[in-house]
């Protein structure tokens, strides 16, 4: 079969919803496939037996054109053992010329995976795609700790990427036809190297900062006095999730995974609370999908006001109290 089109890794969560990194990776792709001649968008499901059919159409509203489903109930919860092999399977199957796939905690191991076994290149941790000459992926992505931008051309076939979330946006289409494919593949016939024996949640001090509606983030202004205290009490008062500059990571008042900008993640919250940060260029590359954002610092020419939909010129100490008190009311 020849290769076409693109082919999207369709995470699923414990609770069979799909990773909204997903939807983000589909609207790119729909966009992307009008300049490889109007290929079709794939996403590869892998799961337990339930109804896929709210899943399905939610995918076309975003420019799916297929949806490939693998499903036996030994496939509820991740497990790369199945999940990386039988992605990798479909792909043989249904040979893509490109693969995206979202960088998340099971895309970072999927990918590889499929990279090795399709004997290809892998592209990690893209900002950015498009396709360029001779109509090949061109993934983007920051290199050498953040101070330059790689333009990177995977030679061989499939291209294959993995996206930081939430660097797309994900945006509904018009009338887009989905077709749902159910495909069959022997589960026994895999080998059976990793058997999760029991799985144990990690008890997270803030929200997840990924799929956050709201996000009180510190920098470096916070980051002294027992300031990071009250952006904590803040985010619980607003059931938002805490995040930060790398200052505030670098001080240790954060850790990495809660770290906002070029060399830490990319958010789209519809309210971003920025405190004590100055707005250096790259935090703003982390946070220029949300959908509003307050910035509060005490110096009125710091750039982070130039990016904020409200400035609170003021100082943090005295200003999230008052807002705490008022939030009490
Ligand atoms: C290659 C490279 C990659 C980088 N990647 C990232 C990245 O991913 N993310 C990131 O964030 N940075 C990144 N940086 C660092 C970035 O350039 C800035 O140094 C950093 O974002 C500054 O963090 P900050 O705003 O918390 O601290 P500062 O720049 O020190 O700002 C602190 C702010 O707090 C304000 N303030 C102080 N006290 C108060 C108070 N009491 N009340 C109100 N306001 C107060 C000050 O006016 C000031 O504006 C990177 C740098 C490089 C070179």
């Amino acid at each position: 079969m020849e290769p076409n089109g693109i082919l999207i890794y369709g995470e699923l969560n414990d609770n069979c919803e799909i990773a909204p990194v997903v939807f983000q990776l589909v609207s790119k792709a729909a966009e992307l496939k009008e300049k490889i001649w109007s290929q079709k968008v794939s996403v590869c499901i892998i799961g337990p037996r339930i109804n896929y059919e709210t899943i399905i159409s939610e995918l076309g509203t975003y420019g799916a054109d297929e949806v490939i489903i693998v499903s036996d109930d030994r496939l509820k919860g991740y497990n790369k053992n199945y999940h990386g092999e039988l992605f990798k399977q479909i792909a043989q199957k249904y040979p893509p010329r490109i693969i995206l796939i979202g960088a998340t905690l099971q895309g970072k191991e999927i990918a590889p995976y499929t990279a090795v076994n399709l004997n290809t290149g892998l592209t990690a941790d893209c900002t950015d795609l498009d396709i360029g000459e001779n109509y090949m992926l061109l993934s983007t992505r920051p290199t050498f700790g953040g101070k330059l931008t790689a333009n990177i051309l995977c030679k061989t076939f499939p291209q294959m990427a993995t996206v930081q979330q939430n660097v797309f946006k994900a945006i509904k289409k018009e009338n887009n036809n989905v077709t749902a494919v159910f495909d069959w593949i022997d589960i026994d016939k895999i080998e059976k190297k990793i058997e999760i024996v029991n799985l144990i949640k990690k008890n997270l001090s803030s929200k997840d900062i990924n799929c956050a509606r709201i996000i009180v983030s510190a920098g470096l202004g916070a980051c002294k006095d027992n300031g990071i205290t009250l952006v904590y009490e803040l985010a619980q008062k607003l059931n938002a999730a805490v995040a930060g500059s790398r200052s505030a990571y670098e001080k240790g008042y954060i850790t990495k995974s809660q770290q906002i900008g070029q060399t830490g993640k990319t958010v789209a919250p519809e309210l971003y609370i920025a405190i004590g940060i100055s707005g250096a260029a790259q935090h703003l590359a982390g946070i220029k999908n949300s959908g509003k954002i307050i910035a509060i610092n005490q110096d009125e020419t710091a750039p982070i006001f130039k990016n904020a939909d409200v400035g609170i010129v003021g100082n943090l100490f005295e200003i999230i109290p008052e807002l705490i008190k008022e939030l009490d009311r």
